[in-house]
């Protein structure tokens, strides 16, 4: 009896994975599908501010899929389906693309671009950096590039590309910092200008003096060790006014704005 069931088990468990497999590999295909039809993947951007003056700082440019039939998909999900199918590089190039126009629209502002860290891997994407920028006419300190803390845990063999490009000009961020375990020996020795206090930190802040306290030691060891440091995931007044106090530089969140189309920011910034 145990074996017949555990026999029905796993060929339920096959049929599963199966559907699941047909399933990404559909939509590995509409993604690229997507990527050549131009219309179903949109930048958007999330204006970002300084702490101490509330004043607008720049902007983060963040993917949107609209799939035809299954609606809005989320980057958290189609990204890595990107980067499994080997399409990361020209989605990438499209975003970075797509945010240097908008930032040369948007004069004195800074504009942040994620970056996967197999597009940082890539031989030849310091040049491709340098040819957008050149296409564009954006000043490259009006650019930085955003790469996941747990990436750069992995990775490694992208130390020339990053010398190359904070040589440019360019400013390179760690982002969803403290989600990665680095040691904090390690973080005095990447070369970055800037870490990103992931969002999970600020939304404990209500339940959590740990994650208070975590978030306060993180920007005191940035400053003593001369990073620039953003908040992400600010959500209530509470949360602003706590990594004011404690001297975060810049806070994004949704208490000041959810990201949006590029027409919208341009609407707002022409009033
Ligand atoms: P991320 O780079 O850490 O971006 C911040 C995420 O937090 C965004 O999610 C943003 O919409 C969300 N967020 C901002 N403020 C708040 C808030 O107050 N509350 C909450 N709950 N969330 C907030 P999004 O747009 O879904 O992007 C998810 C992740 O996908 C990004 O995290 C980034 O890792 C990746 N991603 C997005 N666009 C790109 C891209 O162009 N290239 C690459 N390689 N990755 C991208
Ligand atoms: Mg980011
Ligand atoms: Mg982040
Ligand atoms: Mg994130």
């Amino acid at each position: 009896h145990a074996k017949a069931n555990g026999r029905n088990d796993f060929a339920g468990f096959e049929d599963e994975m199966d559907a699941l497999l047909r399933n990404r590999h559909r939509l590995e295909t509409d993604l690229r599908e997507a990527l050549g039809a131009n219309d179903q993947i949109e930048v958007y951007y999330q204006p970002i501010y300084c702490a101490r003056t509330e004043t607008l700082n720049g902007f983060e440019a963040l993917l949107r899929w609209h799939h035809p039939a299954r609606g809005p998909i989320s980057p958290e999900f189609f990204i890595p389906i990107a980067e499994e199918a080997g399409i990361i590089g020209d989605l990438g190039q499209f975003v970075l693309r797509q945010a240097c126009e908008a930032a040369m629209r948007w004069p004195d502002q800074t504009m942040a671009v994620n970056v996967s860290i197999l597009e940082l891997q890539d031989m030849d994407y310091v040049q491709k950096l340098a040819a957008v920028l050149a296409a564009t006419g954006l000043a490259p300190e009006r650019l930085e590039l955003e790469v996941t803390e747990t990436a750069m845990l992995t990775a490694g063999t992208c130390e020339e590309n990053l010398k190359a490009i904070r040589m440019m000009g360019i400013r390179v961020a760690l982002d969803d910092f403290g989600t990665g375990f680095s040691s904090l020996g390690r973080l005095t020795r990447i070369d970055v200008d800037r870490i990103k206090i992931d969002k999970t930190f600020v939304h404990g802040f209500d339940q959590s003096s740990n994650d208070k306290a975590m978030v306060r030691a993180i920007v005191e060891l940035a400053h003593a060790t001369r990073l620039a440091i953003t908040a992400e995931g600010v959500e209530n007044r509470a949360q602003m006014e706590f990594l004011r106090e404690i001297g975060c530089d810049l806070l994004q969140g949704f208490y000041y704005a959810k990201p949006a189309p590029a027409a919208e920011i341009d609407a707002l910034l022409a009033k």
